[in-house]
């Protein structure tokens, strides 16, 4: 018999109940340390003090209005991430996927407004993801995921990541923009080459095209700054954030600049939740967490710690770990044996992390983990790669 829940994961045996910073509990008592923050959403560790305020004080107000009505935490939120990004305008949705959704509408938009009508294809990268929905299936691409659900969304090519003569070589008459995640998430945690947006850029540029960003994963503080581009300095003209902008309460946003976002007029997209007071308070709480002076310091930093540590554990057990991977705290470990019976072993050992694809574990650790959890974590690493069969 079907399960009440739709049966569309393959759920570990853990019931969670409650969460504190990096630990989350499970129903029957069991402590983990979780280095997989709710899939890079729980940037704050759970329950950050901060965040439950401005939640439950927000609730106490007023929970929803609609987009009909001016809603002030949700000007004041977009305005903050346009004071700290290329961004000249937001707009709020639910997802990561609603988030990409509309950049895409908002590159096709640009060029259909700019006299281009006729460019409307979107040039993505394999091994990237951008979320559920039909569009976003498209624009990755991933056959596994697009099977059995008829015929794929016209509109999307695919090239190499990392590449950029394939890129250029894809650029037609019909190209609207090139979407790509600065740094690879679910696909297997891949940080392109230094020079790889600057590349993309100057591709965009030359042929009239939009470079959009998916910062869904990467965004949000994640690699040690507000948006993981930015190391790069290379502004694209349309991004989707979510997963960690509400520290859990969900909510997404598209950020462009004015010049992108030329035909988005009133009535040409909408959301009925998107943004409402809940959300744009969470949103603004993790900002002010965020955004206090030496946040992103301290996230770099602690990187680095962890990544040397990492670097270390793949380095003493070659049999099973091949090599680390990512940037700031998406970290990844290609491994030799298959990833996903690693990190069934870890967890019952109570350390959870997560797989990429690339056969790759995948460590995404709320942003505020201390020294003691990484030894932590590594001490379990440890324990389990020395007592792995014929390591
Ligand atoms: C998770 C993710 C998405 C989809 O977000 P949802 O909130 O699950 O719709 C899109 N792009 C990237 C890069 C992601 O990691």
């Amino acid at each position: 018999m079907i399960s009440a829940v739709m049966p569309t994961y393959g759920r570990w045996d853990v019931a969670v109940e409650r969460g504190e910073g990096a630990y989350l509990y499970a129903t029957d008592g069991r402590r983990f340390l979780d280095l997989t923050s709710g899939i890079g959403v729980t940037s704050l560790g759970h329950c950050h003090p901060h965040v439950i305020e401005a939640v439950t004080a927000q609730a106490g107000a007023l929970w929803h209005s609609s987009n009909l009505f001016r809603i002030p935490g949700q000007e004041r939120l977009a305005q903050r991430l346009v004071d700290n990004s290329f961004a000249d305008t937001v707009f709020f949705n639910n997802s990561g996927a609603e988030a990409v959704e509309l950049a895409l509408k908002v590159a096709r938009k640009y060029q259909s407004e700019t006299g281009h009508p006729e460019r409307y294809r979107i040039i993505g990268c394999q091994g990237s993801f951008h979320g559920r929905s039909f569009a976003t299936l498209a624009a990755a691409g991933a056959e596994n995921y697009l099977k059995g659900f008829g015929p794929v969304m016209d509109g999307f090519d695919h090239v190499a990541f990392n590449n950029l003569n394939e890129m250029r070589a894809a650029v037609t008459p019909e190209t609207a923009a090139i979407l790509v995640e600065p740094v690879q998430g679910e696909g297997g945690v891949r940080a392109p080459s230094a020079d790889y947006l600057k590349g993309l850029r100057a591709i965009a540029d030359e042929f009239g095209l939009l470079l959009v960003y998916d910062e869904v994963q990467c965004g949000m503080g994640r690699t040690g700054k507000l948006f993981a581009h930015q190391w790069s300095g290379v502004a694209p003209d349309v991004m989707a954030v979510a997963k960690a902008l509400g520290n859990g309460f969900p909510i997404g946003a598209c950020l462009a600049s004015e010049k992108a976002a030329v035909g988005m007029v009133p009535g040409t997209h909408g959301s009925t939740f998107g943004g409402n007071p809940m959300a744009v308070a969470a949103g603004n709480a993790v900002l002010d967490v965020m955004l206090a002076p030496g946040f992103f310091d301290g996230v770099a930093a602690v990187a680095t710690r962890f990544r040397a540590k990492l670097e270390e554990l793949a380095a003493a057990y070659p049999k099973l770990f091949d090599s680390v991977r990512g940037a700031g705290l998406l970290l990844g470990i290609k491994c030799v044996v298959p990833a996903g019976d690693i990190v069934a072993k870890l967890r019952q050992e109570g350390l959870l992390v997560l797989t990429a694809g690339d056969n790759v574990l995948r460590i995404l650790p709320p942003l505020v983990i201390g020294d003691r959890e990484i030894a932590a974590a590594l001490d379990i690493m440890h324990k389990v790669a020395r007592e792995w069969p014929a390591a």
